[in-house]
């Protein structure tokens, strides 16, 4: 047993007790390589954890990835329904996560027994779901999409048939306008991060920092407001940019501003910046921190990697048909990485 490994304790928020360190990141990246596995991290993650990982992404762009590295296990520091979501895209590799109570607020807002009766009221609609949802929801799916694709895809339905738009409320408004869709019908899910950005607070920082670009993340509850104030002409059109957490790295080393406002989950700020390192990136709200992702301690990630532990199943029935919903996705083309 490392010594490391008994400093770990299961404490009321996760595992704790583990310094990350050169001791540390050493016991983890020889363990991985003991486990032959991979181990990938999503941009949200605590920076040691970033750091410590072969891989840095979105989900989808993980999920993707942990189908193609030779590796039979994948690591995934993430929350549970991206997990899960590699699974359904590799069923015959081991998928652990370090901790699998690390869930996610939206991924809750909708069940399998709650998707099942909103179609049953419209059995004609196609459902298209955000890829932040449980495997049961992928399963009873028409099509997923991500914050990238996300109009694509709504715009690819036959336009007599009515849409049911899952989990995200403020995506689902930002497609419906663009779209001009009317026979689309939103799920009112919401992210307890993305929604706590709010109009107010990126008001005050466009007026406070009026030569900033600023990246928004269309889950989040400003992006409404982002657009407002572009058309407003308080933001420049020319300096929104709606972006997934994908996308936002690219748009990173294309910013012609020295100072970039990022509207999202503030573990994104320590990509951008490593990608960018001459510009000055400032959250637009710095308390904008998802507890769950931040479930994946170095403490979780050790025993992770002891104990061969969480893993995450997905009934190959099931995995099957969420399996399809994600495909047709991708066949309708830039699909990009979603959260
Ligand atoms: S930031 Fe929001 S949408 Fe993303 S994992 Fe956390 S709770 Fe879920």
């Amino acid at each position: 047993m490392p010594a490391l490994m008994e400093q770990v304790v299961d404490g009321p928020e996760g595992y704790e007790g583990v310094q990350a360190g050169p001791e540390w990141a050493a016991e983890v990246r020889r363990l991985a390589k003991a486990r032959n596995a991979t181990i990938l991290a999503h941009n949200y993650q605590l920076p040691e954890i970033q750091d410590v990982a072969d891989h840095v992404g979105d989900s989808l762009a993980l999920s993707r990835m942990a189908a193609e590295v030779p590796e039979e296990t994948i690591i995934f520091c993430g929350v549970h329904f991206m997990a899960e979501t590699a699974k359904i895209l590799s069923p015959e590799k081991t998928v652990l996560i370090p901790d699998q109570r690390a869930g996610c607020s939206l991924a809750d807002s909708i069940k399998g027994d709650e998707l099942r009766a909103w179609r049953a009221e419209f059995p004609d609609a196609v459902v298209v779901s955000y890829v932040n949802t449980t495997a049961e929801v992928k399963a009873l799916t028409d099509i997923c999409c991500t914050s990238s694709n996300a109009v694509d895809v709504v715009a690819s339905i036959d336009p007599e048939r009515e849409v049911l738009f899952l989990p995200d409320q403020f995506l689902g408004a930002h497609v419906k306008r663009v779209t001009g869709r009317a026979n689309m019908h939103i799920w009112a899910g919401e992210c307890h991060v993305h929604a706590g950005i709010n109009g107010d607070e990126l008001a005050e920082q466009a007026r406070t920092h009026p030569d900033a670009e600023l990246f928004v993340h269309p889950e989040c509850g400003c992006a409404t407001s982002a657009l407002y104030l572009a058309g407003e002409g308080s933001f420049p059109a020319d300096r929104v940019h709606i972006l997934s957490t994908g996308g936002m790295i690219e748009q990173a080393k294309a910013a012609k501003s020295s100072q970039v406002l990022v509207a999202t989950e503030i573990g994104m700020l320590h990509q951008l910046r490593k990608a960018a390192p001459g510009i000055d990136f400032q959250a637009v709200n710095d308390r904008a921190s998802c507890r769950y992702m931040k479930m994946i301690t170095p403490a979780a990630l050790l025993r992770c990697l002891v104990e061969g532990a969480d893993e995450v199943h997905v009934d190959a029935e099931m995995a099957a048909l969420g399996r399809g919903s994600v495909q047709r996705m991708i066949a309708i083309g830039n699909s990009g990485g979603g959260e």
